[in-house]
């Protein structure tokens, strides 16, 4: 997991947005968190190299790793459907139960396959998504964007969001910084 933590540091220094939203960690201890697999790592494991020279080597430091990440779905197949709940997952790459602790920021790796709806939902923690490669459309009430490869896009507290996929599966580097910060999304 140090593959990708390092690609995830390099990546942030090399980007202004991210930068400015919150501080590298200072407090990072390896939690030795176990491996777990769902359906979605298989789909990470293909995932093309479809980003851009900055975001690359995260998307290969992942892909050569997914069979130790500790995969997660914050939803229930109930809430979000059959195909979302199988084709969509997140690694807590630091943060409060990450493969890295820290208590001062949180950070994501978040995969979703071609062809979703992942429907309005909120967070009290303020968020920042870079794009790692893959495309998506980020809605928010205020606009509709397509975010492309090291693109990034930003979601305040508790403000509505959703995301459709198309042709492209999306593979994502997340931070959250802020009060919530331990919390998880909610679907609206
Ligand atoms: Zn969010």
């Amino acid at each position: 997991m140090i593959n990708i933590l390092e690609a995830a540091s390099n990546l942030y220094h090399s980007n202004l947005d991210l930068k400015n939203f919150a501080k590298w960690p200072d407090d990072l201890v390896n939690s030795n968190l176990p491996p777990k697999m769902i359906p979605a790592a298989k789909l990470v494991e293909n995932f093309p190299l479809s980003g851009t020279t900055e975001t690359n080597p995260l998307i290969e430091a992942i892909k050569a790793n997914v069979n130790l990440m500790h995969w997660k779905r914050t939803y229930t197949e109930e809430e979000v459907g059959h195909d979302l709940y199988n084709r969509y997952g997140y690694c807590e790459l630091f943060g409060p139960e990450g493969h890295f602790s820290s208590t001062q920021l949180r950070g994501f790796l978040g995969y979703w396959g071609n062809g979703l709806d992942y429907d309005w939902h909120s967070h009290e923690a303020e968020e920042i998504y870079l794009n790692l490669g893959g495309n998506a459309i980020f809605r928010t009430k205020e606009e509709e964007i397509l975010l492309n490869p090291n693109e990034t896009k930003m979601h305040y507290r508790l403000q509505s969001h959703s995301m459709i996929t198309h042709k492209e599966a999306i593979l994502t580097f997340v931070l959250w910084r802020g009060k919530g910060m331990f919390g998880l999304p909610k679907m609206d």
